[in-house]
């Protein structure tokens, strides 16, 4: 079985790599390093001792999609070829719509016209908007995304649901991320956002190495147990083993259109990651306390039943 990573030099793209690679499949990788670095595809043959096609491109240049399909037998797409900063996206709307939209769009079109119908795509919590209720199950109300890249994603989520619906020979898998952090055991992939960090894991390992010199806490005014804001932190593996199986399931006869939360089910506050952190490195990260960040939620977190019931997934 052949799959085309879109963005698989990146973090969550290059985890999965592995795992995919180690399942016994093959991959092809296409990314443009606007936000990963080379070094990430020599790490993920290194882990695996195996090889993979890569074309280095951006995944909205129709000609080189097409090039892909024309010179490789793809079998299922996985796409992490998105922009993912969510105060960045408030910035630049026009480049996060061309880049997740309109790149799934070009992405799905030469599926179609490939007969290549299986797809998984990176979606994220932020499509539940504020939620009403936590934990957040999947049939829990989308929409009223704060912001363009949240926006992006349920915009998505609903061309998936119309192309399903309008053909259900295709195998769509919509996994809806809480919080990524970690890394790969090995050491040689991970969280590398160029420039200052944008989320809290990679800021508060910036601030213990003494790159940055201390975490802002957006807040701790917040309806929460220290008032400081909570999430659902998944480890970026069990993440990318959530992929294989969400693969396993549409390489199955008589598929379908699925969508999971992908996240632990346990909500943690900003001071309990910073507390956790220096647990278990012995590096003291200093703090403040600074305004909210607009567009930020006070409680984020997962019901993952129906992942660990159908996928199997357990993290
Ligand atoms: N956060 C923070 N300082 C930072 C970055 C993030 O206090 O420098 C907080 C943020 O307000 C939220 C949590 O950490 O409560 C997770 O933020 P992140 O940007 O990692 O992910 P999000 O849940 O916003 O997608």
């Amino acid at each position: 079985m052949s799959v085309l990573v879109t963005g698989g030099a990146g973090f969550i793209g290059s985890h999965t790599a592995v795992e995919l690679l180690e399942s016994g499949r093959e991959i092809i990788i296409i990314d443009n390093f606007s936000n990963s670095k080379p070094s990430a595809l020599e790490a993920i043959k290194k882990i695996t001792g195996k090889d993979f096609k890569f074309y280095e491109a951006d995944y909205t240049d129709r000609k080189v999609v097409e090039k892909i399909f024309e010179e490789n037998k793809i079998d299922s797409v996985i796409n992490f070829a998105g922009f993912k900063a969510v105060g960045e996206s408030v910035e630049k709307p026009i480049e996060y719509y061309t880049n997740n939209i309109y790149g799934a769009l070009i992405l799905l079109d030469t599926m179609r016209k490939y007969g290549v119908k299986k797809f998984i795509f990176s979606s994220s919590a932020t499509v539940y908007g504020d939620p009403e209720i936590v934990p957040i199950t999947e049939d829990c109300k989308t929409g009223g995304t704060t912001n363009p890249y949240g926006s992006s994603k349920l915009f998505i989520e609903q061309i998936l649901m119309d192309l399903y619906k309008s053909d259900n020979s295709w195998d769509i898998s919509i996994l809806r991320y809480f919080n990524p952090v970690g890394a790969h055991k090995s050491g040689l992939i991970g969280e590398e956002p160029q420039g200052r960090p944008n989320n809290l894991m990679p800021f508060i390992a910036r601030v213990a190495e003494g790159t940055l010199k201390e975490l802002s806490v957006f807040g701790n005014d917040y309806n929460t147990k220290d008032g400081t804001g909570v999430r659902d932190y998944i480890h970026v593996v069990d993440l990318a083993k959530g992929h294989i199986k969400a693969l396993e399931k549409l390489e199955k006869e008589n598929s379908g259109l699925f969508i999971y939360n992908l996240g632990t089910g346990t909500g943690y506050s900003v001071l309990d990651m910073v507390k956790a952190f220096e647990k278990a490195t012995g590096k003291e990260v200093p703090y403040k306390i600074a305004p909210r960040r607009a567009g930020d939620i006070a409680s984020c977190y997962s019901d993952p039943t129906k992942a660990r019931n159908e996928l199997r997934m357990d993290c």
